[in-house]
């Protein structure tokens, strides 16, 4: 399976076409970034790491019926995926207020979040990613309500698999984002599950700083950023039930 034309380069992956038009090879790279790329750096080994634990994360969904783009990793930092038609809507869930949450509105970081909060944001980077209401989610024509309706549902099916399951790691699941994408009128799981796209708080330490185990290590310069996103992998390797 030979590679051919790079399609997109994005901020943390690149997607490549191959031979066969419904499939997509997808490599992780280890470049870093935060503030809508305002702050760049380099985190070793974060592409084979993302790679790995997405495929895992992918897998376990999958075998929860979740339908995801997911086919295999050829290489330890690379993806086969289908091709879908990305729905331009990032769909956050949060079991916690923690990040943007807490500066926009107030409410105090770590405060539980129940029942979860869903929020859709407009993937445009050159707009900043904003904050997207139903509303406007209908007059820019990105999803109709019921679609609107069906990726929440989604986003909530997959908050307690994944839950659930980072809970047998010993880690919080604060929040995370992710994105879909259609293949017909099926809506699928694309993108990635990783410490760049969750927060992932450590259930064996209560200090502020040492319990974080993701990306916000990055932006807020904590260190031992490429210790941590190892540590995660590690404890969702380890987990076979
Ligand atoms: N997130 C992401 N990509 C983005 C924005 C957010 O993966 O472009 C993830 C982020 O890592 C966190 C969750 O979505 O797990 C919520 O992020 P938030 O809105 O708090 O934004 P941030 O604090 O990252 O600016």
């Amino acid at each position: 399976m030979a590679t051919q034309d790079k399609l997109y380069e994005g901020k943390a992956k690149i997607l490549y076409a191959t031979d066969e038009p419904d499939i997509l090879l997808t490599v992780f790279k280890d470049d870093a970034t935060a503030f809508n790329a305002q702050k760049r750096g380099t985190i070793a080994g974060k592409g084979e790491i993302n790679c790995r634990m997405s495929a895992h994360l992918f897998r376990r969904l999958e075998a929860a019926g979740v339908p995801t783009h997911f086919i295999d990793c050829p290489q330890p930092h690379t993806m086969r995926v289908q091709a879908v038609r990305i729905v331009p809507i990032e769909v956050v869930v949060r079991n916690r207020a923690a990040g943007s949450l807490c500066k926009q509105t107030g409410l105090p970081l770590g405060l539980a979040l129940e029942p979860p909060l869903v929020e859709f944001y407009y993937k445009n980077d050159a707009l900043g990613d904003p904050l997207l209401t139903l509303d406007r989610v209908c007059v820019m024509q990105l999803a109709t309500a019921e679609q609107v309706a069906e990726l929440r549902q989604m986003a909530l099916t997959i908050n307690q698999i994944l839950t659930a399951f980072f809970d047998q790691c010993g880690i919080t699941l604060v929040d995370f984002k992710l994105e879909f994408g259609r293949v017909g009128d099926r809506l699928i799981l694309a993108d990635e599950i990783s410490p760049d796209t969750c927060r992932l708080w450590d259930q064996a330490e209560s200090d502020p700083d040492r319990r974080v185990m993701d990306k916000d290590r990055f932006r807020q310069d904590l260190g031992q950023v490429e210790a941590a996103y190892q540590r995660v992998l590690d404890r969702v390797l380890s987990q076979n039930t």
